[in-house]
């Protein structure tokens, strides 16, 4: 993850900086929308960090810097600061509710002690004024009055909860979305690196328990610098998105499947051996690699892509990071002997002994 900048934007130099930033990014075409003024001023901030190299990457290859790039771009590299807001936002909408619904529990407590003197107050008048009709319809008149006006505020606070309630009820949806976009990369909509770190700590911690099989493969496209070349990073995030939804496919719960970073994917697969395992990734790698794959906008043929794979099968007492380098190296092994295939580290150790 690449290092974030803290850029303030206060007082009177703030100006500058912002005309600095709106003239760079004229210079070099960009629209100054917020999300690219916000990569620009980090970009500036840190022009040797990975964004500032990634941006002028970009600009260099001439590609153009489309709303998709920005929200790559913001995805990848600027802070989850819309996030934290959101979660701000809800944080107050959830406190004004609950002091409304106190509020309102308060003001029926004391109605309903106000009506109970009413009642008690009614009993002492009835037991004076028992020979009176004249009374008796006085306190009836009384306590009638006293029951709509209880009736209408029990009404009005059943609205206030109601309303209340529906209100969270909204809230906890939309928390509910802004948790799945934190763990959901933008791009492909498979877990992100976070999502998926977390979930591989615990599938590992329940095949340690459970003494079960547990295999984890890393994904890599072949050559894709150079396909990005060629071709430009739209139509190379293309290609990304089509792995993606391969492997997406293949990895239906329980296994699970991730961006782990720019082209490279992760896909957990529990309760399964390795044999499994290796035919599941060279199901993927043989679709992928017969594939002819075209250019949506221009319908230039682009050629077949292929992948490489490296599996490793979680060992007695390993621990996730353990377990991911091994597969890291299978991956590697399958690069080293010429891309497009699936390495088993267990296999490849075997063989190598
Ligand atoms: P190898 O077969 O050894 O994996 O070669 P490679 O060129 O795929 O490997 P390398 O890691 O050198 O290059 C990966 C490239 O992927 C670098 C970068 O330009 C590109 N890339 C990373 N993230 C993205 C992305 O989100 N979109 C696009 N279009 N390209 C990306
Ligand atoms: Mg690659
Ligand atoms: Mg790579």
């Amino acid at each position: 993850m690449a290092k974030v900048v803290e850029t303030t934007l206060r007082g009177p130099e703030a100006y500058g900086l912002a005309r600095r930033v709106l003239d760079e990014m004229e210079a070099a075409g960009v629209w100054p929308t917020p999300v690219n003024f916000e990569l620009w001023l980090h970009h500036l901030g840190e022009p040797e960090g990975a964004l500032g190299q990634e941006i002028r990457r970009i600009l260099a290859a001439g590609e153009p810097f489309t709303e998709a790039v920005s929200d790559m771009l913001a995805a990848e590299y600027l802070p989850r600061g819309r996030l934290s807001e959101e979660i701000r936002d809800a944080g107050r909408v959830l406190d004004r509710e609950l002091t409304s619904v106190a509020t309102a529990i308060a003001r029926a407590h004391k109605n309903q002690s106000e009506y109970g003197q009413v009642l008690a107050g009614a009993a002492t008048d009835m037991a004076g004024a028992a020979a009176s009709p004249e009374g008796l319809r006085t306190v009836v008149d009384g306590l009638t009055v006293a029951t709509r006006k209880v009736q209408k505020q029990n009404a009005d606070l059943e609205k206030r909860l109601d309303a209340s309630t529906r209100e969270v009820a909204r809230l906890r949806e939309h928390l509910e979305q802004v948790r799945r976009d934190a763990m959901t990369d933008a791009l492909t909509n498979l877990a992100n690196r976070k999502a998926f770190d977390e979930h591989l700590d615990a599938c590992v911690e329940a095949a340690h328990r459970d003494g079960r099989d547990l295999v984890l493969a890393v994904v890599d496209i072949d050559h894709f610098k150079r396909f990005n070349d060629t071709w430009g990073h739209q139509t190379g995030d293309q290609v990304i998105r089509y792995v993606a939804s391969v492997l997406g496919r293949l990895a239906r719960t329980p296994r699970m499947a991730a961006r782990y970073g720019g082209e490279e994917f992760a896909v957990i697969f529990p309760n399964e051996d390795s044999a499994a395992v290796e035919a599941a990734l060279e199901d993927a790698r043989t679709e992928i690699a017969s594939r002819s794959l075209r250019r949506r906008s221009t319908d230039d043929e682009l050629g077949a892509v292929t992948i490489s794979a490296g599996h490793a099968r979680l060992a007695r007492g390993e621990t996730p990071a353990a377990l991911l380098g091994r597969a890291d190296e299978a991956l590697y092994a399958s690069k080293h002997a010429g891309r497009n295939r699936v390495t088993c580290a267990e296999a490849a150790r075997k063989a190598a002994a």
